[in-house]
């Protein structure tokens, strides 16, 4: 084992779990933890130079028909003042995100039952009409195939759904009995398979993970070639049942997306609102760690406060849109710089590195 942390590094994440596990346990060295931050910006610069790509996020509704624990959101949380966006406030949102220069506008919402088929589709399609030339990124969880199908067809162009957790075991320990981790890889099967580029992802430092389930989300992510990945740290919602939980690790979040940029060189790795909640850098560690996108918040100031996944969720300053100068000016503080590109991220030719 005396070489792992080198040939994860040569090998580019070939490695089966139990190295995986045994790696993160070594990158508690700090030198071996450089060792792969440095390997991570070395192939983050070669796919995407100092670029820094935007996305404007939409949060369009936070009724959801789910009852993750994590969650603030969740259908039990009788606490949380329920909203949703009309297709003219969303519209709203994007062409206020259009002039400052966004071009991926992200609809995330909890599992909301009143977006039928006919509704989204709608929906996916005025957003397409008016922007043709942004990019569409849906983030509204579990749907049938026959759904995922008509919203590539109306023009989603991709499809973020965190896969959480890759230990059944632990999957459960996270969710409720009517929601499985079969269901979600499923579906994330079938979204590569109709042509979105497809982001998974996990919370790092969510109750019950340890090494060996983060270990297993590492092999998942290398079996399912995501062509993004999110991952942020658990933060709890003091409304949840995990309200008294521990919040996750800034540092250990800022290794594994070294560790994923290495697996994945190509991704499309944003630096997480969560990150940003939890260290006031925490943006830029992500990034000077190997992430290569940044998700500031386009919703309404009037509904933000609403999308309250966890406790303190930032959404002001350079994490809201209208705070892209700021932001920029701190990515290039950091040697970095925002792309008014789509971003729709480089294709690797099997692993030719
Ligand atoms: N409903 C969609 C779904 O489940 O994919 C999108 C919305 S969901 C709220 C977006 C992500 O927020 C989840 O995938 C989860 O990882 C993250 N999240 C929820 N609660 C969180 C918490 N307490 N701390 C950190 N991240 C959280």
């Amino acid at each position: 084992m005396a070489d792992l942390v080198e040939r994860f590094v040569k090998d580019h994440g070939l490695i089966c779990r139990e190295e995986y596990q045994e790696l993160l346990k070594r990158m508690e060295e700090p030198a071996a933890a450089r060792y792969v931050q440095d390997e991570a910006v070395r192939l983050r610069k070669k796919y995407y130079g100092e670029r820094v790509y935007i996305r404007g996020l939409v949060e369009f509704t936070n009724y959801c028909r789910n009852g993750c624990f994590y969650c603030g959101i969740n259908r039990e949380n009788r606490r949380a003042v329920r909203y949703r966006l009309s297709t003219e406030e969303i519209l709203e949102c994007c062409e206020r995100g259009w002039k400052l220069g966004f071009r991926t506008f992200v609809l995330q919402g909890g599992e909301d039952p009143w977006f039928t088929d006919e509704r989204l589709l709608g929906l996916v399609r005025s957003v397409k009409e008016a922007y043709p030339d942004c990019a569409l990124t849906l983030s509204v969880g579990e749907r049938s195939f026959e759904s995922y199908r008509g919203l590539r067809k109306a023009g989603a162009d991709r499809y973020l759904l965190r896969h959480e957790t890759a230990e059944e075991a632990h999957y459960g320990r996270l969710h409720p009995a009517d929601m499985s981790l079969a269901a979600r890889k499923q579906c994330l099967y079938q979204l590569k398979r109709l042509g979105f580029q497809t982001g998974a992802g996990f919370m790092v430092g969510s109750p019950g993970q340890t090494y060996r389930e983060l270990a297993s989300d590492l092999v998942f992510l290398k079996e399912l070639q995501p062509e993004m990945v999110g991952i942020g740290p658990f933060i709890p919602h003091c409304d949840t049942s995990f309200a008294k939980e521990p919040a996750g690790s800034v540092e250990l979040t800022v290794k594994l997306l070294s560790v994923i940029r290495i697996l994945l060189p190509a991704a499309l790795l944003p630096a997480t609102t969560a990150l940003g909640t939890l260290a006031l850098d925490g943006r830029e560690r992500g990034i000077l760690a190997g992430a290569n996108v940044v998700m500031p918040n386009l919703s309404p100031g009037k509904n933000r406060k609403q999308y309250s996944l966890y406790d303190n969720k930032l959404c002001e300053g350079a994490e809201a849109a209208e705070g892209l100068l700021e932001l920029g000016r701190r990515m290039e503080a950091i040697g970095y710089g925002l792309s008014m590109e789509r971003g729709d991220g480089v294709q690797l030719p099997g692993r030719e590195l």
